[in-house]
């Protein structure tokens, strides 16, 4: 089969052997692979423990083959794919914390993974789609199940207003979210003009390219930074209302330190949470995606032939588009 490959210095589409199952996995046909800042920091050598290796975590597709012990989902069935590697041995996922998982790996991060023609997974991690989802567009729900752990972890209430910063595919889904959440506002930040008029057509209540010409003077209940940005997170901090919450959602540089004042965060009693990946919100997300909670052809503004991958890559790269997927 064609496959995408990550090697040190470079990332090329080359023919490797077809996968065969073991037995309690799947082979999938790859119906779309979206590509996001994960796969970024595998190209510049980190996450990733050993390359070469065959990235892709956000994918669905249709059932090829099954292994010997499967028979929870068939050949035919359509199914998205949680990408979590867990052990279930470690001290975090007997905590039920598998996201924190000792010995963590991931499909397209640490084995082989699906932009490819064909993808491996565990039958345990596959989710079947519901008649009239489209497999393609379905490669969202990955995604969509880290921004619904998001929201696990912020807790918000009915009537809260929301300020996110990013408007790019995770900041348009938290977006989405805190509606559905119930917010009596979401306004976002961003410094591109295309993003803020996607998130316009989706029905924000403002999108600006700083907060400051926005008017609430007591602060946002739930402050979200999706972007990574010192300057965002540092500009964003301070707006949270008295006895709200910031999120850290966006990944930052690891060696990146951000400036805040400790006293205003005691005098005023703000929460700082962060959200890392998907941890027991794989389903809900599915069920929220045939529910509608996104629209696809918004959210997927590329769909490159698999051949263009390293083309698809430095696109993401340069912040072009919004989500981009490769179709094998
Ligand atoms: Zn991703
Ligand atoms: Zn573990």
């Amino acid at each position: 089969m064609r496959a995408a490959v990550i090697d040190h210095d470079k990332v090329t589409v080359e023919t490797v052997p077809d996968p065969q199952p073991a037995a309690r996995e799947v082979v999938l046909a790859v119906a779309g692979c979206g590509i996001c800042g994960t796969d970024l920091h595998i190209a510049d050598g980190q996450f990733a423990p050993t390359l070469p290796v065959v990235p892709g975590h956000e994918f669905a597709g249709e059932v090829v083959a099954v292994g010997a012990d499967v028979s929870e989902v068939r050949v035919g069935d359509q199914v998205a794919v949680d990408p979590s590697l867990y052990c279930h041995e470690c001290y975090f996922c007997r905590r039920g914390r598998g996201n924190q998982c000792e010995r963590w790996g991931g499909i397209g991060v640490t084995v082989t993974g699906a932009a490819a023609q064909y993808a491996l997974a565990p039958a345990a991690n596959c989710v079947r789609l519901p008649e009239g989802v489209s497999p393609a567009d379905a490669a969202l729900i990955e995604p969509l199940s880290c921004a619904v752990h998001g929201f696990d972890v912020l807790a918000p209430a009915l009537g809260d207003h929301f300020l996110i910063y990013g408007a790019g595919t995770m900041g348009l889904m938290m977006m989405e979210l805190a509606k559905r959440a119930g917010a009596a506002t979401v306004s976002m930040v961003d410094v591109n003009p295309s993003r803020l008029e996607s998130a316009r057509e989706l029905g924000c209540t403002a999108a600006v390219t700083s907060a400051d010409e926005l008017e609430r003077p007591h602060g946002w209940d739930n402050v979200i930074d999706c972007t990574g940005v010192l300057a965002a997170i540092e500009d964003g901090l301070p707006r949270v209302v008295s006895g709200g919450t910031f999120q850290q959602f966006g990944v930052a540089d690891e060696k990146a330190v951000a400036r805040y004042s400790p006293f205003d965060v005691y005098r005023r009693e703000i929460r700082i949470v962060g959200s890392m990946a998907v941890l027991r919100s794989f389903e809900r997300a599915a069920e929220l995606f045939a529910e509608g909670v996104l629209a696809p052809d918004v959210m997927i503004s590329d769909r490159l032939p698999l051949e263009q991958y390293p083309a698809a890559l430095e696109q993401f790269r340069a912040g072009i588009g919004r989500k981009i997927q490769v179709v094998p």
